[in-house]
């Protein structure tokens, strides 16, 4: 069982330098027992978590309280905020089918992701308005459904605050602030006739969408810039409720397992190229366990650890700050798989300019890709793993939606069998599920006027 969480070793003719290299990165490679020791922190603070004692995790009801059942219908505008490209959809629904689609994204530039909340949203709301008009539908009402990737504290389906920012925004003055109420009113200010319906994660989008192609969908996963889950529990085991929930038996929950560690308790594997990304993040010492895994720091990960062997001669030269990305470490992968090293060779040439480069160099940058990419397997198939035990269902399918998850060559198997490992007595399946964020608003929209309509007969 242990080895079978090993990476794949590093094969160089110099066996000193591989020993050496090994034995430098040796802090990159968990064993299946520090593994379940992961599994074992996040079930205690997810308990904690969701009893609304301190933890890292913040468990947050997101009063979404059932998936499609494909009765979904009508006209919805989407909003997807996340990433440095914002999105606003038109999606109508009939009889659960996505019958019509309309899409633009306009990109949110540094100033705006790091200036004032109030200059974010009004232009978020200017790009609502320029959408709407393109379409000749500025007189019309419509139901929206906000995605808004980021922890929040919600009060309801359609209200919550921002708790704190991550990935590469950093707006001042909107923490504590309800995102949805804010929205709303800078769309009225623009008279358009626009009611925030729903307010949601990018995961749970993701959950309502893969659902919508499998009803066994219980469990959300965003492997993208940064990284998130969300799953349906039993209501009765979620503390915080700000409305009744007799008729309510299940509801999607946010872990936000991005700040899983935040508060210590997952120091014990915590390396010294962790700590370095973490020192030249936009937001440092918050959001540690999405430091492991997300794409906005995989490529930061593999500089540090190039850059440490580096420093003691096992590497011809540090790489350039900035310049490996995510996107080289799946190409790294890439060609390792393949056995080949003529683009890992040409990517370091680029960013290690001057340095004398040979193919056993190249060996050595996709061994660590490889590490880095094996350890965030295991990390995101521990959290999974341990909501499937939770869940004690026959079989559950996870939806998986985000760039890592997508371009990753191999992300997605050893995943599968890194869950396998963790939690097999769980059938399982992972489900790649596109477009939460726009489709899934539009469905988690969609739910919630059933429901309204329901409560109101
Ligand atoms: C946010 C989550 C989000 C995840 C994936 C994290 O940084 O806190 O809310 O689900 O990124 O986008
Ligand atoms: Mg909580």
């Amino acid at each position: 069982w242990e080895d079978q969480f090993l990476p794949t070793p590093l094969r160089l003719d110099d066996k000193i330098r591989t020993q050496k290299i090994e034995s430098r990165l040796q802090a990159l490679v968990l064993c299946g027992g520090v593994l379940r020791r992961v599994g074992d922190v996040f079930e205690a603070e997810l308990e904690r978590g969701l009893r609304e004692q301190p933890s890292s995790l913040q468990m947050e009801n997101t009063y979404v309280p059932e998936l499609p059942d494909g009765t979904e219908e009508g006209v919805f505008l989407a909003l997807d905020l996340g990433g440095t490209n914002f999105r606003v959809l038109l999606l109508e629904l009939r009889a659960g089918q996505l019958v019509r689609q309309h899409v633009k994204q306009y990109h949110i530039n540094n100033a705006l992701r790091l200036g004032t909340g109030d200059e974010l949203f009004n232009f978020l709301a200017d790009c609502v308005q320029d959408f709407v008009h393109e379409l000749g539908m500025e007189d019309q009402e419509f139901s929206l459904g906000f995605t808004f990737s980021f922890p929040m504290k919600q009060h309801s389906i359609s209200s919550g605050e921002l708790i704190t920012w991550t990935k590469s925004f950093k707006c001042s003055g909107l923490e504590g602030v309800d995102v949805a109420a804010l929205l709303e009113r800078c769309l009225r200010a623009r008279r358009l006739r626009i009611t925030v319906r729903v307010l949601l994660n990018d995961t749970t989008g993701t959950l309502v969408a893969g659902a919508h192609i499998d009803p066994n969908v219980g469990i959300g996963v965003i492997l993208g810039t940064g990284s998130n889950g969300c799953y349906m529990e039993r209501a009765s085991r979620v503390q915080h409720w700000e409305a009744a929930h007799e008729r309510v038996q299940d509801v999607c929950v946010d872990v936000e397992w991005g700040a899983f560690g935040d508060n210590g308790c997952l120091d014990f594997f915590r390396t010294e190229f962790d700590k370095e990304v973490d020192a030249n993040s936009l937001l440092a010492t918050s959001f540690t366990f999405e430091k492991y895994i997300g794409g906005k720091y995989l490529g930061s990960l593999l500089s540090a650890a190039l850059g440490a062997l580096a420093r003691d001669q096992l590497f011809p030269a540090e790489p350039e700050p900035d310049q490996l990305q995510t996107a080289h470490l799946s190409l790294f992968e890439e060609e390792n798989c393949a056995g080949e090293v003529a683009q890992t060779l040409r990517v370091l040439r680029e960013v290690c300019p001057g340095a004398a480069l040979t193919a056993h160099d190249a060996l050595v940058a996709q061994h660590v890709a490889h590490l880095i990419s094996n350890r965030a397997a295991q990390l995101v198939s521990v959290c999974i793993a341990t909501l499937l035990r939770r869940m004690r269902r026959p079989h559950v399918a996870v939806a998986v939606d985000g760039s890592v998850y997508k371009h990753h060559p191999r992300i997605a198997g050893l995943m599968d069998k890194y869950i396998t490992l963790l939690a097999p007595d769980h059938s399982f399946s992972l489900l790649g599920a596109e477009d939460g964020s726009g489709k899934g608003s539009a469905l988690t929209a969609a739910i919630a006027a059933r429901i309204a309509a329901r409560d109101a007969a």
